[in-house]
């Protein structure tokens, strides 16, 4: 939380204990709709075509495999992951992208990759 609030309506800056934007009248409390950030219920975006998808990366936890499922969305790009395993199985998920999109997507996870390891450089 910063010290200022700033209005989902008109993005002007408002005092932190206002609750109401100063400029157009608006509920500051209102919870912001764009905290969803991933796409995940577009249906072009959860379907690769299995003669033409090549196989991008494996996971070994669901939570991570979303996660990268969910930037390629997020970036536009389908992405599909391999059926749930079974749990217990050391099983790993196979995250499928098409095969035009793999150059692009392979760069989006090694940037995600990259920036995720400079941060764990920094707690160190
Ligand atoms: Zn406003």
């Amino acid at each position: 939380m910063g010290s200022r609030r700033v209005c989902l309506s008109c993005d002007s800056t408002n005092r932190v204990d206002s609750k109401e934007c100063t400029k157009c009248g608006a509920d500051l409390d209102a919870e912001p709709e764009t905290e969803r950030r991933f796409i995940d219920d577009d249906p072009a975006l959860v379907y690769v075509d299995p003669d033409n998808r090549i196989e991008l990366d494996r996971f070994e936890r669901l939570d991570e495999a979303e996660l990268a499922c969910g930037l390629l969305r997020y970036n536009g790009i389908p992405c599909e992951l391999s059926p749930m395993p079974l749990p217990g199985l050391p099983v790993d998920l196979i995250l499928w992208v098409h095969n035009k999109d793999a150059e692009l997507a392979w760069a989006l996870l090694a940037d995600a990759e990259r920036e995720a390891s400079e941060k764990n450089d920094d707690a160190a």
